[in-house]
């Protein structure tokens, strides 16, 4: 199916990018990979009538060190994050998870940027953002703000970004010394996850939780930070049994989705099952 007439941009600088939205507004939107929003005006649920390309912005396109933070522009793909050697050695749980997005085409195409603007509610990106304790930074005509990851994520399609803003970095804190996973219970390796679950944890001796933050996603309406379940970690000697009595409080106070996926009380043990396993892999890894 096509698309409904639309105008095309291709502005060459951020400026100029911003000053279209801020012309068109409502009636604007923002291409960047095009692997969620050309499907979305394929189907007519989204009829822009103006689209303007971020493709051909080249400073939103880079990975660097930035003190002890490592900033990604919100353009770079899910291939060059796969495949920085940067963020495999200071930030590795990005790598990790940007390598089971989707499938090779996907990766190519799919920015940063583009999946947490999009904020699907079991998209990959989400997860790992909030276990690194990331922070977006949004800008718009006369400025810009810095947004927490907890804070991005409002609910399915919905983020903290207001019409005007375009986001145009993400800045995660090198996780040298963490141990980092992502794991991903999908319907087959190349589709969206029913959960999937991020986490970062610093351990101390005999296996003492010194840190702990964890990404849910697929879970509810948005990616979130499991707050009970960290809490009850924080400080623990790390065994089996702790660690699976802890996994229990990953949905605790979410409203847990339901679809032809999986039932609610199927996601929710699906959730405990792959926390306890992705805290005790990353322990091993
Ligand atoms: C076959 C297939 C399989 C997939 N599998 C997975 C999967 O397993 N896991 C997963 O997480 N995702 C998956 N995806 C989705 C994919 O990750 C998309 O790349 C991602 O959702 C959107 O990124 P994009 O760069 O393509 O953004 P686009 O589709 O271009 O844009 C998405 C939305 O974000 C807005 N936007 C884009 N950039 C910005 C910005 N910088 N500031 C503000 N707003 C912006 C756009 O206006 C639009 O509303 C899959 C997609 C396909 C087609």
């Amino acid at each position: 199916m096509y698309p409904n007439r639309f105008e095309y941009f291709a502005p060459t600088s951020l400026q100029e990018a911003l000053s279209l939205l801020s012309i068109y507004q409502d009636e604007a939107k923002l291409l960047a990979g095009g692997q969620s929003l050309l499907s979305l005006m394929k189907l007519r649920l989204a009829n822009p009538k103006y689209l303007i390309d971020l493709g051909h912005i080249a400073d939103l396109n880079y990975i660097r060190q930035n003190g002890d933070k490592i900033a990604i522009g919100a353009m770079t793909t899910y291939a060059q994050i796969k495949d920085s050697e940067l963020l495999r050695k200071d930030c590795p749980l990005l790598v990790k998870t940007a390598s089971v997005v989707g499938d090779v085409q996907v990766r190519n195409r799919g920015t940063i940027g583009g999946s947490l603007s999009h904020a699907d509610p079991a998209a990959d990106m989400p997860a790992a953002v909030l276990a690194s304790g990331a922070e977006l930074k949004a800008v718009h005509l006369n400025g810009e703000r810095w947004i927490k990851a907890e804070e991005f994520f409002v609910t399915t399609f919905t983020t903290a970004l207001a019409p005007n803003e375009i986001l145009t970095e993400i800045r995660a804190p090198t996780l040298a010394g963490h141990k980092t996973i992502y794991l991903k219970a999908a319907p087959r390796p190349t589709d969206f996850a029913i959960v999937g679950i991020a986490a970062c944890l610093r351990l101390g001796p005999n296996n003492r939780c010194e840190g702990i933050a964890m990404g849910v996603t697929g879970a509810s309406d948005k990616a979130y930070r499991p707050q009970a379940l960290e809490k009850a970690l924080q400080g623990e000697k790390l065994d089996f049994y702790t660690i699976r009595e802890a996994a229990a409080r990953v949905t605790e106070g979410i409203e847990v989705n339901e679809n032809i996926h999986a039932s609610s009380g199927f996601r929710s043990h699906l959730a405990q099952v792959y926390t306890a396993r992705a805290i005790q892999t990353a322990m091993n890894s």
